[in-house]
């Protein structure tokens, strides 16, 4: 129930080619701790060149986060990606409108994050394609502290900073 479909040390650990022979052509992607650090404001130029060439192929992506507006527009904005920022994940509202600005079926997009319980849930519950990254650096928003305690109880062996 809670597993992801595929894990992922970062995004860009991710090959353009396997996506596209699964059928995937969409992505759902979060902010903190998957695309960069929480305190963090400049993309790693792996993540940049990652996403550039995504586009290039034909990907079309949204970036859907439950961090504040300013934040996820301004990172957004850097790659060239819509966004939605106060998405609430794991509720439901958030991906679906993802899926709508996406203009795709549900089966062609993926959903990638480091949170089980925030973007595999999440996902999962809109039957969505769902890829588990390593979280970038231990802190997050306040919420996520709560939920690492039960990753940790569904994930033992997964790496956490
Ligand atoms: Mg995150």
């Amino acid at each position: 129930m809670f597993g992801p479909n595929r894990f992922a040390p970062r995004l860009h650990d991710v090959p353009h080619e396997e996506l596209e022979a699964a059928g995937i052509r969409g992505l759902i992607v979060d902010l903190d701790n998957t695309l960069l650090g929480f305190r963090e404001t400049e993309l790693a130029r792996e993540h940049l060149e990652w996403v550039a060439r995504a586009h290039d192929r034909g990907f079309r992506i949204v970036m859907l986060s439950n961090n504040f507006t300013a934040r996820v527009t301004s990172i957004a904005a850097q790659l060239n990606v819509a966004c939605i920022p106060n998405a609430l994940k794991p509720l439901p509202f958030g991906f679906l409108r993802a899926v709508q600005a996406l203009k795709m079926r549900r089966r062609e997009i993926a959903v990638v994050g480091d949170q089980l319980f925030t973007d595999v849930l999440g996902g999962k519950l809109c039957g969505l394609y769902t890829i588990l990254t390593e979280p970038i650096e231990a802190k997050d928003l306040a919420l996520t502290s709560f939920f690492r305690f039960f990753e940790r109880l569904m994930l033992p062996n997964r790496r956490v900073p």
